[in-house]
């Protein structure tokens, strides 16, 4: 691998913009502005574990910039987690709100913890630790974080109860990604493979891909790549799942498998090698297959500058975040493969995130099909908005994406006679 592919993800997201700043032809101020989070928060969580001795966390929220509305962003448990890393995903939260066009900001936080060496009351205290120190930023007029990775709606609840126990008020709000019970929104759970799936079907469309006859093949069969699998025929009015994989290996069929028993067969055996009527296909092997969609749903760097030369899918639809690197991402621009990046892709989540904001505040639930219509309007539009500037430019989706969300943020950073 190259060395700049290795690179801090900071440094990656700020090159990013950049590019982009350069492109938009935008003025030194705005750029050395936009290079920057606008507030950062770093706090110190003694935590008692079940063995009775206390446990010192960091703890971390970087509020990116809130010109077109309160920040929004995920929060992170993992070993890794550094400043740096919540840096660049609160750049990119920033840059998937502009893009989806939902009037809020980007943010991220994280804490820097193994959560699966930790018990239920240990994760729960450490929840509410984390709420006591960074709740004074959080609101709904502020600042509202949502689950990500290792963290999940039970944890989303727990913080949204210690926000209501400090202020002694009922603010739902404060927090998305909650369980139904207790203000969650219906059509969460599915939420990032549908988005990405409508814009698929927008892809097909100005491709000129018939999108009922369309083959597609799913990397990482977790929980955005099943829901991609089974949302995809419905959606596109038909379609051939060929090949999917997750850690345990890859199941292939040219005549298509039934995405529903595939979900079936993972969920009670817990990987998809040996699914009957397959036969077995590597991971690398899944990438370079001739289909017209790829779903990579999987994890970081999954297409890199050594196995995207091989890669033959005519749509590559990004439900994970950053599984292409940038040396990749200009090879298949040269192949012309056409590549819907992440933060446009997987926006469908934070789509319905800010939709249980909404519902939240005016404490009122929409159904299922009102919340589908909802994303799939978001999701056209902001599909097509990116569109109209690749086509007018001749560049990659990806830099595309980038000068229609930087562009707003700039737009409303000037506005607000910031730079
Ligand atoms: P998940 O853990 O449920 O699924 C990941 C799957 O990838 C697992 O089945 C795992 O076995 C598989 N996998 C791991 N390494 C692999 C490899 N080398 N080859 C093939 N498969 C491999 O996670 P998820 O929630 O579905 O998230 C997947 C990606 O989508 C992540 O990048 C995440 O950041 C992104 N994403 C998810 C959401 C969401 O709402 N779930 C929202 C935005 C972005």
């Amino acid at each position: 691998m190259a060395t700049d592919e290795s690179l801090n993800p900071f440094v990656i997201a700020q090159k990013q913009l950049d590019e982009a700043a350069e492109k938009l032809g935008l003025d030194d101020g705005t750029r050395q502005f936009l290079r920057w989070p606008m507030r950062e928060f770093i706090v110190t969580l003694p935590v008692r574990m079940d063995d009775g001795k206390f446990q010192i966390f960091r703890g971390y929220r970087v509020q990116y910039n809130n010109a077109r509305g309160p920040t929004k962003g995920g929060l992170r448990w993992h070993p890794d987690e550094t400043i740096d890393t919540v840096r660049a995903l609160a750049a990119w939260m920033t840059w998937k709100t502009a893009v989806v066009d939902i009037p809020l900001g980007g943010s991220k936080g994280g804490v820097t913890c193994s959560p699966k060496g930790m018990s239920e009351g240990e994760k729960e205290r450490l929840a509410r630790a984390y709420i006591r120190q960074v709740g004074r930023i959080l609101g709904l007029t502020k600042d509202v974080p949502a689950p990500d990775v290792y963290t999940n709606p039970q944890i989303m609840a727990w913080m949204m109860d210690e926000y209501e126990t400090i202020v002694q008020e009922n603010h739902p709000g404060v927090i998305t990604g909650k369980p139904i019970p207790v203000g969650g929104s219906e059509g969460r759970g599915d939420a990032t493979a549908r988005g990405g799936v409508y814009i698929v079907r927008e892809a097909c469309k100005v491709k000129d891909i018939s999108p009922s006859e369309t083959t597609y093949a799913v990397q990482g069969f977790g929980n955005a790549g099943q829901f991609a699998a089974t949302l995809h025929p419905g959606i596109l009015g038909g379609g051939k799942l060929v090949a999917a994989s997750d850690s345990s290996g890859g199941v292939y069929n040219s005549n298509g498998m039934d995405p529903k028993k595939l979900v079936e067969y993972k969920q009670s055996n817990g990987r998809v090698s040996d699914f009957p009527e397959s036969e077995p296909i590597s991971n690398d092997d899944l990438l370079e297959l001739d289909v017209d969609i790829l779903y990579p749903a999987a994890l970081e760097n999954a297409i890199r500058a050594d196995n995207a030369p091989g890669i033959k899918a005519k749509i590559i639809c990004e439900l994970a975040n950053g599984p292409t690197t940038p040396e990749a991402d200009n090879i298949l621009f040269e192949n012309g493969i056409y590549c819907l990046p992440d933060f446009l892709a997987n926006a469908g989540g934070v789509t319905v995130s800010y939709f249980e904001q909404v519902q939240n505040s005016y404490n009122f639930y929409w159904q299922l099909e009102e919340v589908h219509k909802m994303l799939d309007t978001k999701m056209t539009k902001a599909f097509h908005s990116v569109y109209e500037m690749y086509e007018r430019h001749k560049m990659g989706m990806r830099s595309a994406a980038y000068m229609v969300a930087v562009a707003r943020v700039a737009e409303a950073c000037k506005l607000r006679g910031w730079v």
